[in-house]
């Protein structure tokens, strides 16, 4: 099958990794052009490339879980949030603040049908974790009465 690829296209593959190195050179000695081009690629797009597949790979995400929240119903896709059912294992903390590392690793556990995660929308997010005391973690550690602050 691979012979039938274009030279160019072989080439390409078998120099993988002197082309990323390249590349990398070419943007370190660059950066006023790479920073150029991702400000016009965000007025286009309104957001950065780097960003692209972060938002691919979420989008995907919200594809496989609904595209809204899993107890109201709410479907506008600017407060959904990815909800690990059972909060979160050693194995999602770790990557907590990887943002595209974790939603690819999210994505992958979807696809072999894993059951783990949900949609919430910001509301149904914060009142399971009132629910769940998981807000104890953050800022309510000690402070039993706090939860008496938002009602
Ligand atoms: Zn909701």
């Amino acid at each position: 099958m691979s012979e039938n690829k274009p030279y160019w296209k072989r080439w390409q593959e078998s120099h993988r990794e002197q082309l990323r190195q390249y590349h990398r050179e070419w943007c370190k000695k660059n950066k006023d052009k790479v920073r150029q081009y991702a400000k016009k690629y965000q007025e286009i797009h309104g957001f950065l490339p780097q960003r692209k597949y972060y938002y691919k790979i979420k989008s995907q995400i919200f594809e496989i879980l609904g595209n809204k929240c899993s107890r109201c119903g709410f479907s506008d896709l600017r407060v959904l949030q990815i909800d690990h059912k059972f909060g979160k294992g050693n194995e999602d903390r770790k990557y907590k603040n990887a943002s595209y590392k974790y939603y690819r690793l999210i994505l992958e556990k979807l696809k072999a049908n894993s059951q783990d995660y949900q949609l919430l929308c910001a509301n149904c997010n914060i009142i399971k974790k009132f629910e769940e005391c998981e807000l104890n973690q953050w800022n309510y550690r000690g402070k039993k009465d706090a939860i008496f602050l938002h009602l």
